[in-house]
């Protein structure tokens, strides 16, 4: 099969000819249909995060299963599926408290001495968060995928692999927004654009964008932004003083998905007396970021939300439903869809803030 292989950050991808193992036990084979860019893909593929060399990068990706594995009992050849990079053993202490999506997923990695699931003749190809979308075909274990309707276009089941779910699902099973709630969304790419319809759909009464791109802001507006802030168009850049006066003191909650120490205080610092800043933005490891201790006296808090905080094989299914009733809005998302050997390009545009979300279709 054709990917996009990784070899560092000194050199281009490149798409080249990978081989793909025989399916274990409790493997899916899938046929790619689409593979959506995220951020944390850029991060690695600048060097910011070290990984194994040779890699296949992607991880936001959906297809038709095309072989199951001898012990699989909850797929079958011509199944609809979105892969995740969180799956779930159903045997440690997070899985067995509610908290799956924290599992570490020891279990669905092949063991040291099996054959590697890609490789070029002896050369191992790695994987990439055991996903590695930006290939023809995804080999992943069976509690890496979910069944969805067929009637859901997959181009756009992909975004729902993780951008769409990291972002709802901060909102609505990590912050729990309540209808009346006022929100602020720091950040409008993919992550943040499904924060914004998260507000909508859980009933908030504001829901202020916050940006630096009067486009996305738009896009957030169509969303259910009900404010936008262009924090270039800001004297003194003060983004949080910004939310704080269309608020009259503050919002119940911020919504942080940008991942820089500068909008992660801003979201800390937005907050009205009570509020919490869930912040879904990737940081570089050893980054850190102010907060004034006293803004935690009146009872802020920060929270961290992986993965949309639900197991994606609850969450997932949902989030289709939301589009296929047009509670969900996805096609509004998509900046472009694009072929394997276009992702370089994609990438720079990301880098420049150019982008929602760039999809590579099959
Ligand atoms: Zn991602
Ligand atoms: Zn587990």
């Amino acid at each position: 099969m054709k990917a996009s292989v990784f070899r560092g950050p000194e050199s281009e991808l490149a798409v080249e000819d990978v081989e793909v193992s025989a399916v274990g036990p409790r493997e899916l084979l899938v046929q790619t249909a689409a593979a959506g860019l995220c951020h944390s893909d850029l991060y690695h593929l600048r060097g910011v995060f070290e990984l194994p060399m040779p890699t296949v990068l992607g991880h936001e990706s959906a297809g038709v299963v095309v072989e199951v594995g001898s012990d699989v009992t909850d797929f079958a050849p011509g199944d609809h599926v979105i892969t995740c990079l969180a799956p779930f053993c159903g045997k440690c202490s997070l899985c067995l408290t509610g908290r799956s999506y924290l599992c570490a997923g020891q279990h669905s990695v092949r063991a040291a001495g099996e054959p590697p699931r890609l490789h070029q003749g002896t050369t191992e190809v790695h994987q990439f968060l055991n996903v590695s979308s930006f290939a023809e075909q995804l080999l992943v274990h069976e509690t890496a995928a979910v069944r969805i309707k067929s009637e859901m276009p997959l181009d756009l089941a992909a975004l729902i692999g993780c951008g769409v779910t990291t972002g709802l699902g901060a909102v609505l099973n990590k912050a729990r927004v309540a209808p009346g709630d006022t929100v602020a969304v720091i950040g409008c790419g993919g992550i943040g654009l499904s924060a914004v319809q998260g507000a909508r759909i859980a009933g908030a009464s504001r829901i202020i964008a916050v940006d630096l791109n009067a486009n996305k802001l738009e896009t957030a507006r169509t969303m259910g932004a009900t404010d936008i802030v262009d924090g270039s168009q800001l004297e003194d850049g003060d983004v949080a003083a910004a939310i704080r006066d269309l608020t009259s003191g503050g919002v119940d909650h911020a919504i942080e998905a940008v991942g820089s120490a500068m909008t992660a205080t801003a979201s800390v610092e937005a907050l009205g007396i009570g509020g919490t800043s869930t912040i879904v933005g990737l940081m570089p490891s050893g980054k850190t970021f102010p907060v004034q201790g006293r803004l935690l006296l009146d009872d802020r808090r920060i929270q961290g939300a992986y993965m949309g905080a639900m197991n994606f094989r609850m969450a997932m299914p949902r989030y289709v439903d939301m589009y296929l009733d047009g509670r969900l809005l996805l096609d509004e998302m998509v900046s472009s869809r694009i072929e394997l050997d276009g992702i370089g390009a994609s990438f720079r545009a990301m880098e420049a803030g150019d982008t929602l979300r760039d999809v590579v279709v099959f």
